[in-house]
């Protein structure tokens, strides 16, 4: 692919929060252009004003943020070539949609849409095209001054795409190859409306060709008004950008696209940040508030349709913005896969310095009162941090070493707490309080000591130390936790043990 000044954009529309699909959508676009050395555009198409929802186009911005997408020009950093809110640019479509309709590629229709519902219950498959059109109440079925005289009495009208009749289509896409699509299976799109504003299809082409639009990379959705658009195109007598439409997003099972409904049925956002719905008040989750790293985020969400060819999972910006190529984005759909995405964060988890996930997790400590000491928190984020796929689950598996077990694992206690254990634990914990070093290497030199003196086994004791130093069977290294707490607090948690499971 030439990288002669490769221009693309983004350009969603604020309908609500931003599907995952879209941040893939603008996540290729994103890493192409920073490989070809292009420039990525933000552009918002807010054309169907029945549609709008406030607060989206902030969503959309805050969360491809979030995501680390930077954009060159757009409606939050401008640019050369905006507005860049379609609708900010109201008023240039007319001129375009004039061009159409005095090229004859364009016709007026006046028909109301209680008659054109009455066509569609009358026939199922009713289009308005070549074959129905003269039929209709249009600028091609009426005479020119019946025309103009519903015009000036203020006759509501939409302005439609005059679809010819008997042609094949072809979209030459990057990723699908040719399709082609006969003329006769579309129908004679609307392309202006009544309420002075253009749809989608018009708006789009007219600003991609004013953008300076170079490749078109969206949803695999848009294939089907991709026919539409090249006829577009054509009757503009413009050169159309080359176009990439992307695999679908597959629910886990693979049946069918990822929806809310998935994410709310499994357990897993759909959304990379919390939403909360301005009408209902509805609050869906969001990759960011389930303590995902965005890079994390960012990286499962490339492979969710594309590879670089090799086994390679993990991959930072940069390494993406090199590897990537929609020569390896796949036709088929790519299926999500919840568990996948939890490992994603586990390595990048992994990734981060001791230092790093104790700066992360001191605010979720001093949330629950905890005002631990930096170093200790990053001894205990080391110990426990292959245990957790996000920041906010150390908690659960460190909290013994903030504070005492407040119950004790009832069926633990039952199999191995015996009259005996009591006894010899307050021993074990007398000589290991007395140590001068109270480190990890000379409690573990200790117990084994002990061992050997009371002829005991390493099970039976530990495991009872372990329920009475953490309540139950789980944590790591049992020293490791013993030399963090501390002499004092060591003795208080057996004492306190004994004199409740004897
Ligand atoms: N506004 C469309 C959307 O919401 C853009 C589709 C396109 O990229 O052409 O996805």
């Amino acid at each position: 692919m030439s990288n002669a000044t490769i221009r693309v954009r983004f350009a969603p529309s604020p309908t609500g929060p931003l599907h995952m699909g879209g941040v893939r959508t603008a996540l290729y676009n994103y890493l192409l252009a920073k490989q070809l050395g292009g420039q990525m555009i933000l552009r918002i198409e807010d054309t169907d004003q029945t549609r709008f929802v406030a607060g989206a186009e902030e969503y959309i911005i805050e969360s491809l943020t979030w995501c680390g997408i930077e954009f060159d020009e757009g409606v939050h950093v401008g640019g050369p070539y905006g507005p860049y809110r379609q609708s900010d640019r109201k008023e240039l479509y007319v001129e375009y949609v004039q061009q159409l309709l005095e090229a004859g590629h364009a016709y007026y229709a006046f028909d109301t849409p209680e008659e054109l519902e009455a066509l569609r219950a009358a026939s199922s498959n009713f289009q308005y095209d070549a074959s129905t059109r003269h039929g209709l109440r249009n600028s091609l079925s009426l005479s020119k001054e019946e025309t103009a005289r519903l015009i000036s009495e203020g006759t509501p009208y939409v302005v439609r795409a005059r679809i010819p009749a008997g042609e094949e289509i072809l979209v030459d896409d990057l990723i699908r190859g040719e399709v082609r699509v006969q003329s006769s299976t579309l129908d004679d799109k609307v392309l202006f409306k009544s309420d002075g504003m253009p749809t989608y299809h018009l708006a789009n082409i007219v600003d991609d060709h004013l953008m300076q639009i170079t490749h078109v990379i969206r949803g695999e959705e848009w294939l089907p008004s991709a026919p539409l658009h090249v006829l577009l195109y054509r009757f503009f007598g413009w050169t159309a950008p080359r176009f990439a439409h992307l695999p679908l997003l597959l629910k886990p099972d693979g049946n069918g696209k990822l929806s809310k409904r998935d994410g709310d049925r499994l357990g897993f956002p759909v959304f990379p940040l919390r939403w909360t719905d301005p009408k209902t008040g509805d609050v869906s989750s969001g990759y960011r508030e389930s303590g995902y790293f965005p890079e994390a985020f960012v990286n499962l969400l490339a492979l969710l349709g594309w590879n670089p060819g090799t086994e390679q999972e993990l991959m930072t910006m940069d390494e993406l913005v090199a590897l990537f190529s929609l020569e390896r984005v796949n036709k088929s759909g790519a299926r999500f896969d919840p568990e996948k995405a939890k490992w994603f964060n586990q390595q990048y988890l992994r990734r981060h310095s001791d230092a790093g996930l104790a700066t992360l997790f001191i605010p979720v400590l001093a949330s629950k009162g905890i005002n631990a000491q930096t170093a200790t928190v990053e001894k205990i984020v080391a110990l426990v941090k292959d245990r957790v796929n996000f920041v906010n689950e150390l908690w659960d598996q460190s909290w013994f070493f903030f504070t005492a077990p407040q119950t004790y694992d009832e069926v633990m206690v039952k199999k191995r707490w015996k009259p005996e254990s009591g006894a010899l634990i307050s021993q074990l914990a007398e000589k290991l309080t007395a140590l001068p070093h109270f480190t990890t290497e000379a409690l573990d030199a200790a117990v084994n000591e002990f061992l050997v003196e009371k002829q005991v086994g390493m099970g039976a004791v530990m495991t009872v130390l372990r329920l009475a130093v953490i309540g139950s069977g789980m944590g790591p290294h049992l020293t490791e936790v013993i030399a963090l707490i501390g002499p004092d607090e060591f003795a208080r948690r057996i004492k306190n043990a004994v004199t409740t499971l004897q």
